[in-house]
């Protein structure tokens, strides 16, 4: 079942047309990031979604409600459609110490004292505050601060939870621990959650699902796993993958059970049937698929090493094949490789096609 439903949502700022018309459905108890470039759209989504936004056209249902109708001209303001969320800046209140900052909402909703009491000792111990009840948020780091307006989230318990990159003002170790703790927020509160970034690691990480966003359109929907490995079109496989996807131009010479795609001139032969209409197409594979050979294979291309780069867990290598710039990655720790002259082979189970429009024609 869906719990937010979009329908032909459109809104602008003065001239500029921001989203032409989005269409999205949120399953209820998902993680559900919208991740593309700065100015997609994603926090114009969100903050629609909130009621802190006012669409121009089109409808918003909450689970099960219409919140917004752009025919009725009904508006639900953001204080009644339910939801918990957590901006980028905390906005927690300077002038209250971390148990008001965390029980406001709930005293003010008028939920009984020991119920509030017991929310909040909950919401304390979960993100590991518990003691630090009486301090001011200029008395916390920025880490605790974040906890705090999770906490408050928890208290809440809002089936809806919205949030707009909390965790980018956060240093990196904090960021990763973050990431651990507000999946677990999500699994522990089970509730639908709309997550906005641009940080792909973020979304690849704690999502169930994936909106790549560009201009205001929804590029492709998607598991990671299928965002990863299936784009839909070249933007996304550009946007998704650090190193990039390597894109080489190719030409399709046979399709069908026997197929063949010809790159820089060398035949990469079928293991399996590959359906393509013959001709020139984009062919692209994720640096960890390249294979390095140190001695020439059958279907191989000749490649020069340019650096290497071992980052800990893995080496990127950074190869020129035919004058273009080529990088793999291999998973352990490399100074330099033996020689300056190697091969490469690409897996054809491993590629993927797009045609001249971009679009992803196979597998
Ligand atoms: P970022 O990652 O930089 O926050 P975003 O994907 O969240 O970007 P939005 O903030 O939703 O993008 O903006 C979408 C488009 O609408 C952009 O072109 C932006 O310049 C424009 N926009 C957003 N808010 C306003 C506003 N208040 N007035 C005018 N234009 C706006």
């Amino acid at each position: 079942m869906s719990e937010i439903i979009l329908s032909n949502i459109t809104k602008s700022y003065g001239s500029h047309l921001a989203i032409p018309g989005l269409d999205l459905e949120i399953p209820k108890g998902s993680f559900v990031t919208l991740l593309g470039p700065s100015g997609c759209g994603k926090t114009t989504t969100l903050r629609m979604i909130a009621g802190l936004e006012h669409p121009a056209s089109g409808e918003i249902r909450l689970a099960g409600k219409s919140v917004y109708s752009g025919d009725t001209g009904s508006f639900v303001p953001p204080e009644k459609r339910g939801l918990g969320f957590i901006f980028q800046s905390y906005a927690l209140w300077p002038n209250m110490k971390v148990d008001r900052n965390i029980t406001l909402a709930l005293s003010e909703a008028k939920i009984p004292t020991q119920t509030v009491k017991t929310r909040l000792a909950e919401a304390l111990s979960k993100v590991q505050l518990t003691g630090l009840e009486g301090r001011y948020p200029s008395e916390l780091s920025g880490g605790q601060q974040q906890r705090v307006a999770v906490a408050r989230l928890i208290a809440a318990r809002n089936s809806i939870l919205l949030m707009d990159e909390p965790l980018s003002n956060l240093d990196a170790k904090l960021r990763t621990e973050m990431r651990t703790e507000l999946k677990r927020l999500h699994r522990e509160l089970d509730a639908t959650t709309v997550y906005v970034t641009h940080d792909q690691v973020e979304a690849l990480t704690m999502s169930d699902i994936i909106v790549v966003m560009r201009d205001g359109l929804i590029q492709q929907q998607g598991s990671p796993y299928e965002i990863y490995h299936n784009p839909a079109n070249l933007f996304v496989a550009e946007f998704i993958g650090d190193p990039k996807i390597n894109l080489f131009q190719g030409e399709v010479t046979k399709s069908g059970a026997d197929f063949a795609v010809s790159i820089h001139g060398l035949n990469v032969p079928s293991r399996r049937g590959f359906e393509a209409p013959q001709g020139p197409v984009t062919v692209g594979v994720r640096p960890e698929d390249i294979e390095i050979h140190h001695e020439p294979v059958a279907h191989a291309l000749a490649a020069e090493v340019d650096f290497v780069q071992p980052t800990g867990s893995q080496t990127l290598i950074s190869l020129i094949v035919k004058g273009q710039r080529v990088t793999a990655l291999i998973p352990r720790f490399e100074m330099s490789l033996p020689t300056k002259n190697v091969w490469i082979t690409l897996p054809v189970d491993r590629l993927t096609l797009f045609d001249a429009s971009g679009n992803r024609i196979a597998p």
